[in-house]
């Protein structure tokens, strides 16, 4: 008998689960986790509990919570570590906000869907006693330049192709489940927060004089992925290259826990001065920021292994190219040339749609050199932790305003390549070298392991 067998009309969970959770009294039996589970997530209905050892198999992206009408799923809380962190006098606290939180928070204080509040948003995170506030930009800037790096080097060299992104966890999950033949192929690249922590822990506290075990790092993300990311060991490279032991980023808070967090806090959003990030590590470019749609990972990849490849940026008649790679459809495909040489990519999102083209990609149906994957419908805009937005056509229109503004937010940015931007140039100059260097592969990039016993369960 299964322990599940008593909540039959809702998605399993594991009660070791980082990400979601249910509250069984607010649950109205409707179903509509298990709907979002299957038809989004790719994941229920692909194993059977009496097989896999009473597994409730999950890639923790939260698609289930969005769908849930009686607020009965919701993610697992951070809040309370948030607070006693900020109320720790030894402890200072770091927020980083991930791209797309800037274009949903706004949603949970009655601002039309898309809308940006990015200045109101740090403004509101300093008045929650945050120490200092980063934008996520920074580390999207630092794993493209690790990540362009690394798929020049697989072409040029002969290595595994075509490399996958590997900075959404759902997919990395996912991955890691269901094509473990494919973990040769993804980018070793850790995710832009993961990049950011250990930063904070190494170059920031050297920087700042710190101690790295005073600093708390609080990611703010539009996916609730990133609370089961933060507690991968294979990422606490920071920490672990002083002797300690510990997470580099201590942990990840959703659009809603944020906006949770300033209503309890009684912050006047509405009416708030708008704030800039901190200078130190704090901001990115505008390439740093299409990470939060679909095809943005791709299309600032390419910028940056065009500018390495060829030695100039690209010209805006160049950036034509790029278009295919942008918009909602579950697939889009570009050919790219860079130095000569015709790169075929493409972009696929929402597990359940691209498990089926990663498919044929593993078949030979399909060849491609390089592949984005996103778990969520449109990427991270559309992700697990996002404010939630129940009723369809608002759902539809908001995932088309949350794609428009962050291309917006691009189009204004001061300095739109990653490879421009002044910090990211200082810290190789001043501490990792080069990308791939030693020291680089030591703190940014990660390993990931077969975890297909998940679904088979253990022989
Ligand atoms: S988080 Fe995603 S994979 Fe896990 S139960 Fe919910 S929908 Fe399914
Ligand atoms: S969507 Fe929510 S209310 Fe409906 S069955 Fe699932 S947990 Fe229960
Ligand atoms: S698409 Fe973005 S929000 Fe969704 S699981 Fe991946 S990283 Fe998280």
């Amino acid at each position: 008998m299964s322990k599940f067998d008593n909540v039959k009309h809702r998605i399993p969970i594991n009660e070791d689960n980082y990400s979601i959770r249910c509250n069984d009294d607010l649950c109205k039996k409707c179903q509509l986790c298990k709907k979002a589970c299957t038809n989004i997530a790719g994941v229920l209905g692909t194993y059977n509990l009496e097989e896999n050892g009473d597994n409730a198999v999950c890639i923790n992206c939260g698609a289930c919570i969005n769908a849930c009408p009686f607020n009965a799923l919701k993610e697992v809380s951070n809040i309370d570590q948030v607070k006693e962190a900020i109320n720790n006098p030894n402890k200072k606290v770091i927020f980083m906000t991930a791209p797309a939180v800037r274009i949903s928070l706004g949603d949970a204080f009655g601002y039309p869907s898309g809308t940006n509040v990015q200045g109101q948003m740090v403004a509101a995170i300093r008045k929650l006693g945050a120490d200092t506030v980063m934008d996520v930009t920074f580390g999207a800037d630092l794993t493209i330049m690790e990540e362009a790096s690394e798929l020049l080097e697989r072409i040029n060299n002969g290595g595994t192709i075509p490399m996958f992104t590997s900075c959404c966890p759902g997919w990395v999950k996912y991955c890691e489940m269901y094509f473990p033949e494919l973990l040769p192929n993804l980018s070793s690249c850790k995710s832009p927060i993961s990049m950011q922590a250990t930063m904070v822990k190494t170059y920031y506290a050297e920087k700042m004089r710190l101690d790295p075990k005073d600093l708390f790092v609080v990611a703010v993300a539009p996916c609730t992925a990133k609370k089961a990311e933060v507690k991968r060991p294979e990422l606490w490279a920071g920490m672990k290259s002083q002797g300690l032991n510990g997470p580099d980023c201590d942990v990840s808070l959703t659009t809603r826990e944020l906006a949770q967090m300033i209503k309890e806090a009684n912050i006047d959003f509405n009416n708030i001065e708008p704030e800039h990030y901190d200078p130190f590590m704090g901001r990115g470019t505008g390439s740093g920021i299409i990470f939060g749609n679909t095809g943005g990972v791709m299309e600032a990849a390419l910028r940056t292994a065009f500018f390495f490849a060829e030695g100039r940026d690209m010209r805006d008649d160049e950036m034509p190219e790029f278009w295919p790679v942008r918009g909602l459809g579950f697939l889009k495909e570009a050919e790219i040339k860079i130095a000569g040489k015709k790169l075929n990519v493409a972009v696929i999102h929402q597990m359940s749609e691209a498990q089926k083209i990663i498919k044929e990609i593993i078949s030979g149906d399909r060849h491609y050199d390089f592949v984005e994957v996103m778990a969520c419908q449109g990427g991270c805009a559309g992700g697990g932790g996002q404010i939630k937005i129940l009723k369809k056509p608002l759902q539809e229109e908001a995932k088309i305003n949350r794609n428009n503004a962050i291309y917006e937010i691009e189009k204004k940015s001061r300095i739109r390549f990653c490879h421009d931007n002044p910090e990211i140039k200082d810290i190789y100059f001043d501490f990792l070298d080069q990308p791939l260097s030693h020291r680089a592969h030591e703190l940014l990039h990660t390993t990931f392991e077969d975890k297909s016993f998940e679904i088979k369960g253990k022989k």
